[in-house]
């Protein structure tokens, strides 16, 4: 008799992982240990057969609104912020690689000489060849998040939905670490996650994927495996579904 193995709930999906989900227990900057640990997880993701775009945050090295609260203009600190998601899209694709899963960087904000240009069209051609794919620049504007841009290339790399890797396990109705009479939801609508103002995403990421109809899978990258155990539906994770 033979075992049949787990069926993953999604074909293709985009991993949200900010900044702060490769700073591990620093404070600035990447921890080489955490990126490793993220990297094989990606990489089991990647084996259980479901096509991976991972689109990396910035803000463990600069978040353009920090730099305007310091006298630079906000679209120029953006810029900078942008910059700050192709060093750590740059280094999990060397993470990745040296485990020996094919990877590809696809910057939204031109880069040729460090990595290729993001296109819909080459992004897609990589997916198909089971690289998983590093989407850096966020949306490539100013006045956005790279939660936005995670919805927004969900919905154009028809994704079946958005794993937004946090450090608490779900979405609860106040900060878990601050309220202790914070309850956390199993499951929620778009609508009710940008009424009650939840911080998870913003609401640009919210409506967005309201609109293209694209599930949001909040869970925590805490524990090794945390990425594939999500994509199994196992281990505790809070959906946000239309
Ligand atoms: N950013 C931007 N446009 C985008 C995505 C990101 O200008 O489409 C800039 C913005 O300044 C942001 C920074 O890049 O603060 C880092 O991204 P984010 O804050 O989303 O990173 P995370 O919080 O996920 O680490």
């Amino acid at each position: 008799m033979t075992t049949k193995s787990p069926k993953p709930l999604f074909n293709r999906v985009v991993v949200k992982l900010s900044g702060e989900a490769l700073m591990g227990p620093d404070t600035h900057g990447l921890h080489a240990p955490t990126v490793q640990r993220m990297a094989g997880d990606l990489k089991a993701a990647a084996e259980l057969g479901v096509q991976v775009a991972v689109v990396v945050g910035g803000g463990n090295f600069f978040r353009g609104l920090q730099g305007a609260d310091k006298g630079i203009e906000r679209a120029r600190a953006d810029s900078i912020g942008m910059l700050a998601t192709v060093m750590n899209a740059l280094a999990m694709e060397g993470a990745l690689e040296k485990i020996g899963q094919p990877a590809r960087v696809l910057s939204a904000v031109a880069m040729p000489s460090l990595c290729q240009p993001y296109s819909r069209q080459a992004a897609l051609a990589h997916l198909v060849k089971r690289r998983v794919i590093i989407l850096a620049g966020g949306t490539g504007n100013p006045f956005f998040t790279t939660d936005t841009g995670a919805a927004l290339r969900a919905a154009e790399l028809s994704c079946d939905a958005v794993m937004k890797a946090t450090h608490v396990d779900g979405i609860y109705s106040a900060d878990p670490k601050k309220d202790p009479a914070a309850t956390r939801f199993e499951r929620l609508s778009h609508d009710e996650a940008i009424a009650r103002k939840l911080q998870v995403m913003d609401t640009a990421a919210f409506a967005l994927a309201r609109d293209n109809g694209i599930p949001i899978v909040v869970f925590s990258v805490d524990e090794p495996g945390a990425i594939p155990s999500a994509l199994l539906g196992k281990g505790r994770a809070t959906y946000v579904m239309p």
